[in-house]
């Protein structure tokens, strides 16, 4: 998109440069060094979006009949699948993700898009039977002005899942991305604009977390924070947004199970297992980071991890023959090598990968190589603490009841997967599983309509699906006496 900005904050329907925040260089991960300059916004610059976003959400945006509403969303989701190239290739710039698989994750959030569009003149509400002397019913109203604050893994697909029922519901918002990718998520802004959306509807404001985030988060002029990140920063959230009672939904951290017994389809699963170990350079909240592999399969699973993890090629994140990028800053990058060296520490046996790539092809990026650690016990740390970087823990196991505990044992819910091609086993394990959503033979395949959030500490509430449409809205009940008598 050559006619994004990056160096302007989007407030209120016009490209304003910020006035107690400033630029800076977004780094490419890829290379070390800024690709582009970011417009960084502070305080004074969410109040400002805040009161853009409030007067919208009571003027035009509220009272717009829902069908209208749905036919802007409709022409942004239209335009935004015309811009999906232009968005992936900042998107891939700035985290360093493979071009390959941003084109492929944006390619789908228009529908997301579309999809929310469609519910937003079916928001009815309820009669509710009560007794002759009144009539009961149920409205559903949007919740108001709404903070989003985004990682930096996936954030046009943070957006997505919030801005797309966020908006169908009637809510204003104001987008905070993180810090080290916030390009895509202004070039949004000019999607917003060019769809001809009310000004104020959608304010983005890049900016730091504990600064703009959190003041965003204190803000009594806003109703909601929709959060993803880590479960550390929703703590913190929780805590500065206390005293003005609003509403929170957060999506969290993950340690998935992706568990294989062994009367499933080994090259499936170990397709998928290996796929998503190492997918957005691990750095996703839903990979099976830990790989459940049934006893009798053991070594060959681990064999083959073995093998395919020298397969995969890293490098350049816009070159579209690679399948893994740089990790997407120097903290994250710092962080996986830490682990890989706790893994050690710990005794479990490195098959694969374990350091930093910085050949001359590659010098200066945050590349790390695919790491497979096996003869993992589950207490380790490197199978209870999320690592976000490419290292798939192998763990043992004998039997469902060991496996469930096993998948159950961390303090993590978001996500799990389970490969046996014994129909009644799936069922009786998906059962047990303590997450938000399990794959049986299957991985990673969600869309606009399925429910996605965490048990445990993955997070509260769900994103995708009616449930998100819901966590935007108000239930007001309305009882209207039918004989003027009181009592
Ligand atoms: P993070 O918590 O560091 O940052 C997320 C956002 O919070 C950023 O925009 C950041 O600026 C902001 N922030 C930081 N401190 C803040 C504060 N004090 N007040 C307000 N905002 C603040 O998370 P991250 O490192 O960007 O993302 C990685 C994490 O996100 C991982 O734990 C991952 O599992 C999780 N994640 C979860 C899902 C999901 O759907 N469950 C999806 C993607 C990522």
């Amino acid at each position: 998109m050559g006619e994004s900005r990056f160096d302007r904050l989007f407030i209120g329907g016009e490209w304003v440069e910020p006035i107690d925040g400033g630029l800076r260089g977004s780094i490419d991960p890829a290379t070390g060094e800024p690709w582009g300059e970011v417009a960084f916004g502070g305080k004074a610059d969410i109040d400002r979006a805040v009161t853009a976003a409030r007067e919208a959400f009571e003027g035009p945006w509220r009272k717009m009949p829902g069908w209208e509403r749905a036919a802007l969303l409709r022409k942004f989701a239209d335009l935004y699948a015309t811009k999906v190239e232009a968005l992936a290739q900042i998107e891939s710039r700035d985290n360093g993700r493979a071009i390959r698989e941003s084109r492929g994750d944006i390619g789908l959030h228009a529908q997301y898009y579309h999809w929310f569009a469609s519910l937003t003149d079916k928001l009815s509400g309820r009669t509710i039977p009560m007794d002759d002397s009144v009539h009961a019913f149920t409205s559903r109203l949007p919740a108001g002005v709404i903070g989003t604050i985004t990682p930096w893994n996936v954030p046009l697909m943070a957006a997505a899942w919030k801005l797309g029922p966020a908006l169908a519901a009637g809510c204003t918002v104001v987008l905070k991305p993180a810090e080290h990718t916030p390009a895509s998520s202004l070039a949004l802004g000019r999607i917003f604009e060019e769809a001809g959306f009310p000004p104020g509807v959608v304010n983005i404001v890049p900016g730091d977390g504990p600064v703009a985030g959190a003041h965003l988060v204190a803000h009594p002029g806003v109703d909601k924070i929709a959060f993803t990140g880590e479960g550390a920063t929703a703590k913190t959230i929780l805590k500065t947004g206390a005293d003005t009672l609003k509403r929170f939904s957060f999506e969290l951290g993950g340690k998935a199970p992706h568990i294989i017994f062994d009367d499933a389809n080994i090259e499936q699963a170990l397709n998928a297992a290996t796929g998503s170990a190492w997918a957005l350079c691990g750095q996703s909240c839903a990979l099976g980071s830990r790989i459940l592999v049934e006893r009798s399969i053991y070594d060959r699973v681990v064999k083959e991890f073995r093998e395919r993890a020298s397969r995969v090629k890293v490098g350049m994140p816009l070159d579209p023959a690679i399948h893994m990028g740089p990790q997407a800053h120097q903290d994250q990058l710092d962080k996986t090598l830490s682990y890989i060296g706790i893994g050690r520490d710990e005794g479990a046996d490195l098959v694969a990968g374990g350091s930093r790539i910085d050949n001359t092809d590659l010098q200066g990026g945050y590349f790390v190589e695919p790491t497979v650690f096996s003869n993992v016990v589950p207490n380790m740390r490197i199978a209870q603490e999320e690592i976000f970087g490419p290292v798939a823990s192998i763990i043992p196991f004998e039997g469902e009841e060991e496996a469930v505990a096993i998948a159950n044992g961390t303090p993590y819910g978001l996500a799990a997967g389970l490969w046996t091609n014994d129909v009644g086993r799936a069922h009786r394990v998906a059962a047990q599983i303590e997450a938000g959503i399990v794959w049986v033979n299957t991985y990673r395949y969600i869309r606009w309509s399925t429910p996605y959030g965490g048990f445990k500490t993955s997070g509260w509430g769900r994103e995708n699906g009616l449930e998100a449409l819901d966590s935007y809205l108000e239930t007001r009940t309305t009882i209207v006496s039918t004989t003027g008598q009181f009592p």
